[in-house]
């Protein structure tokens, strides 16, 4: 019946300790969890940046196209406005020798009709042979001259006849070179407009790429702002992990303090370990005394700095690695290197211990844990950067930084 007894008051044990350990593995798999979608929402994120800045350059690239488009319109359209002058230009000139066309048919005509009034009245007076030669002439002028050769008639008259003839066929002329030359105009401005049509419409089509990239990188944008927002709310989470830690901390330290009140007369010593001595620090030796034994310090046998001290006697292997003090775990992880399984553990008093090169699949303990001086959190092994197996023991004044690393020998027994 004793050993019922112990074996239900070692079955309860047990449950108690996995139930606070699901809680902290729970805390722990979760920031993982975070930690993996921030990561894999940063990829993401990068992804999405290439996209945006190749769809920004082709727009860009368009906008461009559409500006040296715009430039040729434009130069068309003042072709076209100088052409448009010119032929108003030929137009008048038309009307202004068309108006001395008619004025000298009318001219003419005038002439013509006095000639022959002319004529008549020489028929009238009896000399019919000549006029029978005369009046079948074939052309004005070549009345005229046989009229002149047999006539009386005066010289000025035919000098005139002939002028107006001459000027009715210079004014033809200048006309046709005109009408000519504005048909040129016409057709010439019809082919820039042409043009002009076609470049609007390449214009107007660049146009709508560049508003259909606009929509897409503004889309781009978007999406990256939300996944920014999506990691601001992951970091949050983390903070509220990490704000977790401090709170258990919070929590030891009112314990501690209520403690230290309670033993002020009793000469109180931490909870055992298996390990001999405390510091004026209150740290113990992370790994059983037997193997307590410094084999590189703060410094390398090379003079580089360490920032640590390494337990690695011969049989350290295995070992329990022990919490130097009370303290809630800050943070664990299982690297392939660096640290390789390593822990952090936040104590009361501010600092920090860091314990690596852990045993694939020892650590015991999980992030927001509370442990006590003594308490075994993992076993000692060559994970990550490790030449052999020992453990690489540091104290910090913060979690995440090398440049708060203190001598590890001025806390240490
Ligand atoms: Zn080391």
């Amino acid at each position: 019946m004793k050993n019922l007894g112990k074996k239900i008051i070692g079955v309860l044990l047990i449950l108690i300790l996995l139930s606070t350990c699901n809680i902290s593995l729970a805390l722990d798999a979760e920031e993982t969890k975070l930690n993996n979608e921030k990561s894999s929402n940063k990829a993401k994120e990068e992804q999405l940046e290439a996209e945006k800045n190749k769809v920004t350059e082709e727009k860009n690239a368009t906008v461009k196209e559409v500006a040296e488009l715009d430039t040729q319109i434009n130069d068309y359209e003042s072709q076209i406005q100088t052409l448009d002058g010119q032929i108003s230009d030929a137009n008048a000139k038309i009307q202004e020798a068309t108006a001395k066309l008619n004025q000298a048919q009318e001219d003419y005509d005038k002439q013509k009709k006095m000639l022959e009034e002319r004529v008549v009245a020489l028929y009238e007076s009896g000399e019919t042979n000549y006029l029978d030669v005369i009046l079948s002439a074939q052309s004005v002028t070549d009345f005229i001259s046989s009229y002149y050769v047999i006539s009386e008639i005066a010289e000025c008259d035919t000098e005139l006849l002939n002028e107006i003839d001459k000027k009715k066929n210079e004014i033809e002329n200048a006309k046709k070179e005109l009408e000519e030359s504005k048909n040129q105009l016409t057709s010439a401005r019809t082919n820039k407009q042409l043009v002009a049509s076609k470049l609007e419409a390449s214009k107007s089509e660049k146009q709508n790429k560049v508003n259909q990239l606009s929509e897409s990188e503004k889309n781009l944008q978007a999406k990256i702002d939300e996944i920014k927002r999506d990691n601001a709310a992951i970091d949050q989470a983390i903070k509220a992990h990490h704000a977790e830690v401090q709170r258990k901390l919070d929590e030891l330290r009112k314990k501690q303090q209520a403690q230290q009140n309670n033993n002020q007369s009793s000469s109180g010593g931490s909870s055992g370990g298996g390990t001999s001595g405390t510091s004026s620090s209150g740290f113990i030796h992370p790994v059983p005394s037997a193997y307590a034994k410094v084999t590189t310090t703060w410094y390398y046998s090379t003079g580089a700095v360490h920032g640590a001290v390494d337990y690695g006697p011969a049989g350290i292997n295995g070992q329990p690695v022990y919490a130097v003090a009370d303290g809630v775990v800050s943070e664990t992880h299982a690297l392939m290197t660096s640290y390789g399984n390593y822990v952090i553990i936040a104590h009361t008093n501010g600092l920090y211990t860091l314990y690596a090169h852990g045993q694939a699949g020892s650590i015991c303990v999980s992030q927001g844990q509370t442990v006590k001086q003594g308490q075994q959190i993992m076993r000692v092994g060559s994970t990550g950067n490790s030449s052999g197996p020992h453990l690489h023991f540091e104290v910090r004044t913060s979690p995440g930084t090398y440049n708060c690393r203190k001598n590890p020998l001025n806390y240490l027994p």
